[in-house]
């Protein structure tokens, strides 16, 4: 096989629409890599894929650290499978950033649906690129779609802002908890809570299984409280075991229906030309941060300026137009 940079994007895209999973992980480290000489043919991918992509159901799944995210998706996606599905399974992992660490990075995780060959596993690269949270990842998705999966699973842990971006590139969202770990709310925010379509008790087995039914009710209760969705689907609560795969047909079933409904309502349709709206501004914010922060003379001019606004000579708000003029100065 020739080295992996004499390839080029055409090259790529064939191999991706024969549904090679080689060519797949190597166009989705392209479009992963920060460096500049990638960028173009990352693009050139992404372009050549999107006519290909869409043709699947975006399930994006949070649950705090031990919640039985893995557990559940490989149970979910072993699920899938026996149904005549393809899965693919992404990750946004805000924690690599900062341990280098990953949440797929342990090797024992997801084994027998990483042995399938009809599933596809995207490990988090450690030490992702910078740029907030990776917008890279629904570039994946259309990619994966491209390929011929046609679930595309999204995990992602539920703390913070990583949730909202999930939620924003996926079209079913899942949210993972489990009974009896404290507090009602397990630290995860109402807003997230909020956005499930959604909620699987897990660990609904051994001496758990109480404690499940009455968190499903605690939770059943809360929902109440929220105004209806946009897509006039009523979020639902049931109790599962990934471990003991209880439940997991049913969580198919569920997004079945709810694939249907807003397949009818248009609303799927809808939210992803919104979704991509939304993407478009977030690009154009990093795209802006970018060039601002590579600017030639920015490094010295913005130093320059902190110290007078530190010195309060300036105002942050002059200091900050100031610098902007220099960055639109040229262009
Ligand atoms: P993640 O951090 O959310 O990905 O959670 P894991 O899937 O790694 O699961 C954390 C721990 O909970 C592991 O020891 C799992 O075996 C266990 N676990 C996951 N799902 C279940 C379940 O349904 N029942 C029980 N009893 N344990 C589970």
């Amino acid at each position: 096989m020739p080295k992996r940079n004499t390839f080029t994007p055409a090259q790529y895209v064939e191999g991706i629409l024969r549904g090679d999973r080689i060519m797949l992980a190597r166009a989705m480290t392209l479009v992963e890599s920060a460096r500049p000489e990638h960028r173009k043919a990352a693009a050139e991918i992404i372009d050549r894929c999107l006519p290909h992509a869409g043709r699947s159901l975006r399930i994006g799944i949070t649950g705090t650290p031990g919640a039985g995210k893995s557990t559940f998706i490989e149970a979910f996606g072993l699920e899938l499978i026996a149904q005549g599905h393809r899965p693919a399974v992404l990750a946004i992992d805000p924690s690599s950033r900062i341990s280098g660490g990953s949440i797929l990075g342990d090797k024992t995780r997801m084994q027998q649906l990483a042995a399938d060959t009809r599933a596809f596993i995207r490990p988090t690269p450690a030490g992702r690129a910078l740029g907030g949270v990776a917008p890279n990842t629904r570039e994946l998705i259309f990619l994966c779609e491209a390929a011929g999966y046609d679930r595309i699973l999204v995990e992602t842990v539920g703390v913070g802002q990583s949730e909202t971006a999930v939620h924003s590139m996926t079209d079913f969202f899942l949210l993972l908890l489990i009974p009896g770990a404290g507090d009602e709310l397990q630290g995860i925010k109402r807003g997230i809570v909020e956005m499930a379509d959604l909620i699987a008790i897990n660990k609904a087995d051994e001496e758990r299984i109480k404690a499940a039914q009455r968190a499903q009710k605690e939770y059943q209760r809360a929902l109440h409280l929220f105004p209806p969705k946009e897509s006039q689907w009523t979020a639902r609560v049931i109790t599962i075991s990934a471990l003991y795969r209880k439940g997991i047909e049913e969580v198919r079933q569920i997004t079945e229906a709810w694939q249907k409904q807003m397949q009818n309502s248009g609303f799927l349709a809808q939210n992803r030309q919104r979704q991509a709206i939304h993407w478009l501004h977030e690009r154009i914010d990093l795209a802006l941060r970018e060039r601002f922060y590579q600017h030639p003379h920015m490094k010295a001019e913005l130093q320059k300026t902190e110290q007078k606004v530190a010195q309060g000579k300036w105002s942050s708000l002059k200091g900050a137009e100031y610098l902007l003029q220099i960055l639109f100065e040229k262009t």
